[in-house]
């Protein structure tokens, strides 16, 4: 039947299925365009201490496409993952992280403030990766500890040992390492002691249900009792509400990131807003 609908060719995929296909060749072809022209931004998001200093911060890429308006990265990097322009983005992306902090480096109110750069599974695992972020670091002649990588549990699922090998030469270079989205993924906490890490940060969806689900609140709980017997760094994420503050201060959380103290927008207007006052108010 699928040879009567087709006038002789066959359909392999349903109308949705194949829309979803279209508008992923779509989005692949004008980000491949993008990318070339360095077209894509680069926000940053403040995250705090229990003071509402302001102890580092997180870039992450936005994207308006002249014709497919606005696209999120949770759409887009899959993508770019997928087709393998996660390489040169993710690349542009830690070349404007040490940009940035190189030109912070001169700016007394701005020096001790690292950044962290989101990296992809399939970046960390390409042969070019160390030498790239090494280029990066001499260039900008960061002291160590200002450049921070986000990586997730996924990068640990398969070739550890190489990953860990990695993890190590780039720390050897000044890189901090943050498990991203921590809990929502299934690496074996033993790894965890294996790793170099730096901190944790808890996955925003424990963080959101917290309050009203006593799941989201053990498991959040038991990450900052992991990150104090590991002597890891816990940072909480998707942090909205004054409530859900004092309920992680309360349980002895003390870094923080969330629209309650920032959402995420142009280096530039981050960069004004803090040489004006370091401490960020949340209301
Ligand atoms: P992520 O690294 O876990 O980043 C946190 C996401 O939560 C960001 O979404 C941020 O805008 C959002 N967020 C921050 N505070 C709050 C809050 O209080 N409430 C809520 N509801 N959301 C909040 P965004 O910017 O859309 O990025 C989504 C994901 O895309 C990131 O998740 C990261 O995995 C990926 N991503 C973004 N930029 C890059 C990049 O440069 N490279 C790579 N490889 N991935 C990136
Ligand atoms: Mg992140
Ligand atoms: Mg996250
Ligand atoms: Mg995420």
């Amino acid at each position: 039947e699928a040879k009567a609908q087709g006038g002789g060719s066959i359909r392999f995929f349903n109308p949705a299925m194949q829309e979803t296909i279209n508008r992923r060749m779509l989005i692949e072809s004008a980000l491949r365009r993008a990318v070339k022209h360095q077209e894509l931004e680069v926000y940053l998001q403040p995250q705090v201490n229990q003071h509402h200093e302001v102890v580092a911060g997180e870039l992450l890429l936005r994207w308006t496409d002249p014709d497919l308006g606005s696209i999120s990265p949770a759409e887009f990097i899959p993508i770019a993952e997928a087709s393998g322009l996660i390489i040169p983005l993710g690349a542009w992306v830690i070349e404007q992280a040490c940009r940035t902090l190189r030109d912070w480096q001169t700016i007394d109110a701005l020096k001790h403030i690292p950044l962290a750069v989101n990296i992809s599974p399939r970046q960390f695992r390409h042969g070019g990766f160390v030498t790239q972020v090494e280029h990066c670091l001499r260039e900008a002649k960061l002291p160590a500890g200002m450049l921070e990588l986000e990586i997730t549990e996924g990068m640990l699922i398969d070739n550890v040992d190489v990953t860990v090998k990695r993890m190590y030469k780039l720390g050897d270079l000044g890189v901090r390492f943050s498990l991203d989205d921590f809990g929502t993924g299934y690496a074996s906490l033993a790894y965890l002691k294996q790793l170099p890490l730096y901190q944790l940060k808890i996955d925003q969806s424990f963080v959101r249900d917290m309050l009203t689900d006593v799941n989201d609140d053990v498991i959040t709980q038991t990450i900052l009792g992991l990150g104090r017997n590991l002597n890891l760094s816990v940072i909480a994420e998707g942090v909205e509400t004054v409530k859900q503050r004092d309920h992680l201060q309360a349980m002895g959380c003390t870094k923080f990131q969330g629209f309650l103290f920032g959402k995420p927008a142009p280096i530039a207007e981050w960069q004004a807003r803090l040489l004006e006052s370091a401490v960020l108010s949340v209301d």
